[in-house]
């Protein structure tokens, strides 16, 4: 792509107004590839650019995609509700680029959300056609059993719906723990599974959504709850 000026590309990044963004270049506080850019006006091909200001790093994005460890008592949903949203958990520019949540995790869910301000790649990530696998880890009210795996994997019917959703994946992974692979994404649908077949959900952890794993507790490399990253190009390419 074209070199573009420094304080746009500021700009186009969520780092405030033109004004704003002019101001942090001019009193020393972005540096590029490492060096402190005092010019406004300096310019620089996009692709692959990373910026650091105020000390955070910054890859350059056409559209912003990143991963949150979502912490439990946050909610999805934009309007405000009973729980603060996951948004007050992103910094300002990535809240002013708009990025909104990848599907819905209940408030009590925590684990691997994916925001983003592409929102062709909401509707591809979240379509029932795209059949992108997320792995729930779940911890049971009462003991899990190879019966309720089978009844899992072969398809359960839901209360106000007559087709039957079925596991892609389904083990176990404790006395009272199961790990569950799902393609769709129907409301509650992990909690309403288990219930249907008579046990009941205590606590859901997503710890995969696609290539990118989110592990309870976190890798060293993963953010610890009510963190964030960037996901990288190459998880982006795997997601497609
Ligand atoms: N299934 C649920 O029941 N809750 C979630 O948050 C995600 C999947």
């Amino acid at each position: 792509a074209r070199p573009q000026r420094l304080d746009e590309l500021l700009f186009s990044q969520g780092h405030g107004t033109r004004r704003v963004c002019a101001g942090l270049i001019e009193q020393g506080l972005v540096r590029v590839q490492g060096e402190v850019v005092s010019d406004p006006g300096a310019l620089f091909p996009p692709d692959g650019l990373v910026l650091e200001v105020e000390g955070r790093l910054w890859p350059v994005q056409a559209t912003a995609l990143v991963l949150l460890n979502k912490p439990a008592g946050y909610e999805c949903s934009q309007k405000p509700g009973a729980w603060p949203s996951v948004m007050l958990l992103l910094p300002p520019p990535l809240r002013t680029r708009g990025v909104q949540p990848v599907g819905r995790l209940d408030q009590d869910t925590t684990g691997a959300l994916l925001l983003t301000d592409d929102g062709a790649l909401i509707h591809r990530l979240t379509s029932p056609k795209h059949h992108v696998p997320k792995v729930y880890e779940v911890h049971t009210a009462r003991p899990v059993d190879e019966a309720q795996v089978k009844r899992l994997r072969e398809g359960v019917v839901l209360l106000d719906d007559p087709v039957a959703v079925r596991a892609e994946g389904c083990e176990i992974i404790g006395p009272q723990q199961l790990r569950l692979t799902l393609v769709q994404g129907k409301y509650h649908q992990v909690k309403r599974m288990v219930a249907a077949v008579g046990n009941h959900c205590e606590r859901l952890h997503r710890s995969g959504f696609g290539p990118i794993d989110m592990p309870e507790p976190p890798a060293v490399a993963d953010p610890a709850p009510g963190q964030w990253r960037f996901v990288t190009d190459a998880e982006r390419a795997a997601l497609l």
